[in-house]
């Protein structure tokens, strides 16, 4: 398998050296070469197979080769380890729930495959690996949870001073071990931008050996495929039906998501469209409203994950239709995004009415991020109608993770696991920096 970056196709890297990298020096992102087709037999029949199998199936095709097949499906086995149940709202719509993980969020099948997969490549290294990781709120906490007493991974996670909940700072905080968190004076994209430079930089380089878990890493976009298919069998065994047709409304910050999405439609999954939900941070929607991509600074929300000025996998996104916008010269890139996917954004005061209709309607609780799904979901229907079409909602936190919130909109108390709810007791442990680079620098310099 090789894999090239969106700013250069002719430029190619290992696996190895996607995965430990993350970012290529050019700028770009890592882009798999080849994107396998998998038969129309497979995708006909996914109820003959598990979560797993249909993991495994789907890295081996994508990785030819480059991890043998017994390693491979151990990776898959140590990394998908809970479910991801479709629960109807009602016979059109449904939630896809993809918080059954430890972290309690959708991000913890990423973080677990990418740190089995870096765990795996990295034995035989006597040079610890430095994991930088910017966090919006639920990233760290998968990380986190993900990397946890992994030998030879030490996991510095940067995070945005009061932007997280309390408890998502207590997942990021509370471990200890490997792992260290830093709490940044400013927003998300500071964060991010500071582990960019720090990718960028030759003295942290040569003094550390750095590898990064953002949704910039192409280890974790691969795994988030998986639960696409995994949704799409659910809707077969239940319509018993082979070819049900199915539209995804996607929840979308950085968009890795989405674009693990459709990555699945590439390899073959026949999704009849996307629908990209954002909040009031709307510059995707807008992009395929208008053609004009302009990134702009953040704004915090109530669906705090998704609050991102510059989505770092549109390029992604990009790449993936200027191809196709190269085999046919008549439509050019955004055609073709615009073909597959819409956007649809909405404020607070939507959000927190849709997670009251969904509770009234459905007896749901759905998360902030779910519920603005939910809303760009109806929206689409009521544009393009919904016969015969199931609509699937990745659910993409658990709503105890917005506990504040959600008791106060719904004027009850939301139950949190017991997994979540031992954190609240522990010791925060983190050291606060101002936004810039040199004070990351240094901290990093005088610290590891
Ligand atoms: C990260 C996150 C999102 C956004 O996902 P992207 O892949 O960045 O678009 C949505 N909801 C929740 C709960 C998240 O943690």
């Amino acid at each position: 398998m090789r894999l090239y970056s969106t700013n250069n196709r002719n430029h190619f890297v290992s696996l190895k050296e996607a995965v430990f990298k993350g970012l290529p020096k050019d700028k770009g992102l890592y882009m798999p070469e080849t994107i396998p087709t998998l038969s129309k037999d497979f995708i006909q029949n996914l109820r003959q197979y598990s979560f797993q199998e249909i993991g495994f199936e789907i890295s081996k095709s994508l990785f030819e080769g480059a991890i043998p097949l017994p390693d491979l499906r151990k990776i898959i086995e140590n990394a998908i380890t809970f479910p991801a149940p479709l629960v109807a709202l009602d016979e059109q719509k449904f939630m896809l729930e993809l918080f059954h993980g430890p972290s309690l969020a959708f991000k913890d099948f990423g973080a677990r495959f990418m740190a089995q997969l870096m765990g795996y490549l990295n034995r035989g290294e006597d040079k610890e690996l430095v994991i930088l990781v910017a966090t919006s709120g639920d990233t760290g906490g998968a990380v986190a949870a993900g990397f946890y007493q992994t030998p030879g991974i030490r996991v510095v996670i940067l995070y945005p001073s009061k932007k997280v909940s309390p408890l998502q700072e207590k997942q990021l905080t509370t471990l200890g071990d490997n792992i260290t968190a830093i709490e940044i004076a400013g927003t998300f994209d500071d964060c991010q931008d500071l582990v960019k430079k720090a990718f960028l930089d030759e003295t942290i380089n040569t003094r550390f050996r750095l590898g990064s878990a953002n949704s910039i890493n192409i280890a974790r976009l691969i795994p988030q495929s998986f639960y696409y298919f995994e949704a799409y069998r659910q809707v077969q065994a239940l319509k018993n039906e082979a070819n049900p047709k199915v539209i995804f409304s996607v929840p979308s910050g950085n968009f890795g998501n989405l674009t693990a999405g459709i990555l699945a439609h590439k390899m073959g999954l026949p999704v009849e469209h996307f629908v990209a939900a954002t909040n009031a941070n709307d510059i995707v929607p807008k992009y395929i409203e208008t053609g004009d991509y302009s990134p702009r600074p953040s704004v915090r929300t109530l669906s705090n994950a998704m609050d991102v000025g510059n989505p770092s996998n549109f390029s992604r996104l990009l790449d993936i239709f200027a191809e196709s916008a190269l085999s046919n010269e008549e439509r050019s890139t955004w055609n073709n995004m615009r073909g597959k996917i819409s956007g649809f954004a909405f404020n607070d005061k939507k959000t927190k009415q849709a997670i009251i209709e969904i509770f009234r309607k459905y007896n749901y609780i759905a998360d902030p991020h779910a519920a603005v799904g939910y809303l760009a979901l109806l929206e689409y229907f009521e544009k393009h109608g919904d016969e015969n079409t199931t609509g699937i909602i990745h659910e993409t936190a658990h709503p105890s993770k917005f506990k504040e919130d959600m008791d106060e909109i719904l004027g009850q108390e939301v139950p949190v696991p017991e997994r979540l709810a031992v954190l609240a007791h522990r010791k925060k442990e983190a050291t606060l920096l101002n936004s810039t680079y040199p004070a990351f620098k240094s901290w990093l310099i005088e610290t590891l």
